[in-house]
């Protein structure tokens, strides 16, 4: 190891930065977010670091370096673009004993900045030894995805709390306490943002460690689900929050939607369970809703993997009052629904100032349950996206046409879109259905009617890796 990683207290302490550029300002930045009274030595200011000084955020020294400047101070950073005021300011420094960091340069530096993750009071900070300071960047972007926004206020929750549990357990019970707290319902409360729930199962756990049951019966720890939405099927556009929870479930519950690239984001010990139903096959949802309250009884962390949004045609809602009515918390997790994802890949703008103004998503199994008002869906001026029921399409544009819905009218079908095998089929209502039947579009699938259907002939591809999409024109 080049360099010992140590955090450094400077609150209230004099930190001096010399130079006024850009460079400048982001040391000062992160000197003065750690306390540090800074000062800077810079003829001239930028007008950022000028406005700090006008505001007593830092005091301006309006002259060359010069090493004098350095006596009493606990830090000192070279920013300027002169290699000589910087190494006058790295001498001056060392002859002083005081840390120094020269601005891209290892060698006239004691210390060196590293790039860092800011969960105050968690901060992670990562380093290459000043060698490749790209490298560690994107090391800290992927850390930086990794952690949950609020773990900062977790990290303060828990400090609160500290001197409360050192007095009520003793030290084995309390590492052992702190880890449940960290990795449950506690921690997943706080970072949700609830955390008023979050201190009443904090208070919950600590009586119960207090009175053994917790170490004694390991599974007094209350469970909790997470519905989460896991997109419309590629595996990046699950949400930072899904991937987080998905990181710490102890079970998942998957439907037949989520693809295996997205179940391998799971922690790899992890029980997977399968709970796809076929269409149509209703008795299903009871048996899952029994197995999710039967998983968070006995403790567990519950994944309830969902296509798309759990609340968008996803049942999610039914889950959640079952296990609300069990008294078993519960987070939902937005995923981006397959209506979106259809949209974005096929390049198809669900609103557009000129074309249509609303858009609605309607469930194919209710087509013709009588639910629905066709007249209102026949519309121009608006976009319709049908979910479900590859089988009722012709079925749901017959109908749309009967209620007055123009032969002409733009309409896309869009099958497993997002996936490697996406396939964008564009038409009017007066074909789309022959379309999709030639072309054997199958589920999942989904069909977009309005005149935004007709925008846009460029195909997203649906990988990174550039999947290519058929597009069937029969429009032209
Ligand atoms: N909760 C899900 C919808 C579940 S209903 C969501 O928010 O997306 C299942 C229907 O969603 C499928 O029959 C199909 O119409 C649509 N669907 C889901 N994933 C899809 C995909 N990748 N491409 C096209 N349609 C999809």
């Amino acid at each position: 190891m080049d360099y010992l990683a140590v955090f450094l207290s400077l609150k209230g302490r004099r930190a001096v930065v010399v130079g006024g550029g850009q460079v400048a300002a982001r040391k000062v930045d992160a000197l003065a977010k750690a306390g540090a009274r800074v000062t800077v030595v810079a003829p001239q200011l930028l007008p950022q670091l000028a406005g700090r000084a006008a505001a007593s955020d830092l005091e301006h020294v309006a002259a060359e370096f010069s090493p004098e400047q350095l006596d009493g101070v606990a830090l000192a950073v070279a920013a300027t673009d002169d290699a000589g005021v910087n190494g006058a300011v790295s001498r001056a420094a060392q002859e002083r004993q005081i840390p120094v960091n020269v601005v891209d340069q290892p060698s006239l530096s004691s210390f060196i900045f590293p790039a860092i993750v800011d969960r105050s009071p968690l901060v992670v900070a990562v380093s290459s030894a000043g060698g490749a300071p790209v490298l560690a960047r994107r090391v800290r972007a992927q850390i930086e995805a990794l952690l949950p926004a609020r773990l900062g206020v977790l990290a303060r929750f828990m400090r609160e709390r500290r001197e409360k549990v050192r007095r009520a357990l003793g030290a084995l019970a309390r590492r052992a306490f702190w880890e449940r707290i960290a990795g449950g319902a506690t921690a997943s409360r706080v970072l949700a943002g609830d955390e008023a729930a979050a201190a009443e199962i904090f208070a919950r756990e600590l009586l119960n460690a207090q009175v053994g049951a917790s170490e004694a019966t390991g599974g007094s720890t209350p469970g909790e689900v997470y519905l989460i939405g896991a997109g419309p099927g590629a595996p990046d556009l699950l949400t930072l929050r899904a991937l987080q929870l998905l990181q710490q479930a102890d079970v998942i519950l998957y439907d037949r939607l989520v693809p295996d690239a997205l179940l391998e984001r799971a922690r790899r010990d992890a029980q997977r369970i399968f709970v796809g139903k076929e269409p149509g096959e209703h008795a299903h949802q009871a048996r899952i809703n029994e197995l999710l309250v039967e998983l968070a009884r006995a403790g567990k962390r519950v994944a309830r993997l969902k296509g798309g949004d759990p609340f968008v045609f996803g049942r999610g809602g039914e889950e959640l009052e079952v296990l609300t009515a069990q008294g078993i918390p519960c987070l939902v997790v937005p995923g981006i629904t397959a209506a979106l994802g259809a949209a974005a890949c096929a390049g198809i703008p669900l609103t557009h100032r000129q074309l249509s103004h609303s858009v609605t998503f309607v469930s194919g199994h209710a087509a013709f349950d009588g639910s629905l008002d066709w007249r209102s869906l026949a519309r121009p001026a608006q976009t319709v996206v049908f979910y479900m029921g590859i089988a009722q399409f012709p079925r749901i544009v017959a109908r749309l046409r009967a209620a007055g819905a123009a032969a002409d009218e733009p309409a896309a079908l869009i099958e497993q879109a997002t996936l490697p095998g996406q396939r964008v089929l564009r038409s009017d209502l007066a074909r789309i259905a022959e379309l999709g039947r030639r072309e054997q579009i199958a589920s999942p699938a989904l069909l977009i009617v309005g005149a935004v259907a007709a925008l846009a002939g460029v195909e997203i591809a649906a990988t990174a890796a550039g999947a290519t999409a058929v597009a069937a024109e029969a429009l032209a």
